[in-house]
């Protein structure tokens, strides 16, 4: 295939993407707006730590990290209609319209499986049955030490299932609706099947006892690192923040139209995970989906992967792995 062969990679002519950070656009106008876009996230990030680090029991609580998220929520797409990083991603009605019914779907639906039938629930059945305690020495680590481990053991778990997605078919099935998207803002994080949504929750941290307030405190530096995931926002992020998180640039790579693009920056918080198994990609990508970009309705994002997946059981023949699991990287 023709294509123009960027560092290691071969970028196709058809599906552009943006390997190393030196190749990245940065933030132009004048020094209060590249201000801003530098100092942003580093800003939001350490206020929410000192926030729930030093705020009384009183307003600790889960109501006012609920009322946080949408305030941030709310402005982050302001950021988005004044200051948009792709116009091509500009939100329309339909795409807001879309958004906001999945990001209702995955406050109550998905939240409400993982309750029942989530892996916490079969772990905490599992412990009783066992007759065992939970890891309690962990209460007694510093706070921030115990939010980054929550984070961290979530992130771990989370990392092998989304790889494990991209490389055995009937875990793509679910994954794939979430890669038809063609754009990001900040809703899209939510815009999946339901059955992935319910398996990317999955983790081993109903083992571990931590202290309530490391919960919140993981839930502010998971929010104010995760909501950059997916958004049409450009950032100057700093040179450690790139490093250590998941920025927009890692995920828009992740949703390119390139193939070899997608299987890399699997991590949802820590991008220094892909870094330690090999898999991140520092880059970006304006051109996303699949099939060319073709956009999907809720009904088929809902039924996808069943008529997909019985397709696939009718042709009786075991296809050929949808993925195979070598390197981000083409041999040389
Ligand atoms: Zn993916
Ligand atoms: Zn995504």
């Amino acid at each position: 295939m023709d294509g123009i062969r960027v560092g290691k990679r071969i970028v196709g002519t058809q599906s552009p993407v943006t390997i190393g950070w030196e190749n990245i656009p940065k933030v132009e106008g004048g020094p209060f707006k590249r201000l801003f876009f530098t100092w942003f996230q580093p800003a939001v990030f350490f206020g929410m730590i000192a926030f729930w680090y030093y705020a009384p029991n009183s307003i600790a609580k889960a109501s006012t990290a609920i009322g946080i998220g949408i305030g941030f929520r709310v402005l982050l797409q302001i950021l988005e209609l004044t200051n948009p990083r792709h116009e091509s991603w500009r939100i329309t009605w339909k795409e807001l319209a879309t958004d906001l019914f999945y990001v209702g779907v995955s406050y109550t639906m998905v939240n409400l499986a993982e309750n029942y039938i989530g892996s916490d629930v079969a772990i905490e059945a599992l412990q009783s049955g066992l007759h065992l305690e939970k890891f309690a020495w962990f209460t007694g680590l510093p706070l921030l030490v115990q939010a980054f481990l929550i984070l961290f053991i979530f992130d771990f778990g989370q990392y092998w299932m989304h790889r494990g997605m991209h490389n055995w078919y009937p875990l793509w099935l679910p994954h794939s609706v979430h890669h038809y998207i063609t754009q990001l803002n900040v809703h899209k994080g939510a815009v999946g099947n339901p059955v992935e949504l319910f398996l990317i929750g999955l983790g081993i941290g109903g083992l571990f006892d931590f202290l309530p307030r490391a919960f919140l405190l993981a839930g502010a530096i998971g929010m104010s690192v995760g909501a950059y995931q997916h958004i049409n926002v450009r950032f100057n992020s700093p040179r450690w923040w790139r490093w250590a998180f998941n920025t927009t640039e890692h995920h828009s790579l992740h949703h390119s139209q390139d193939f070899e693009s997608t299987r890399s920056n699997y991590a949802n918080t820590f991008i220094f995970i892909d870094r330690m198994f090999g898999t991140c990609i520092d880059g970006e990508a304006e051109l996303l989906g699949m099939e060319g970009g073709r956009r999907m309705s809720i009904r088929e994002q809902m039924l996808y992967p069943f008529t997909e997946g019985w397709k696939a059981y009718k042709e009786r023949k075991t296809r050929e792995p949808f993925f195979d699991d070598h390197s981000a990287v083409p041999a040389e």
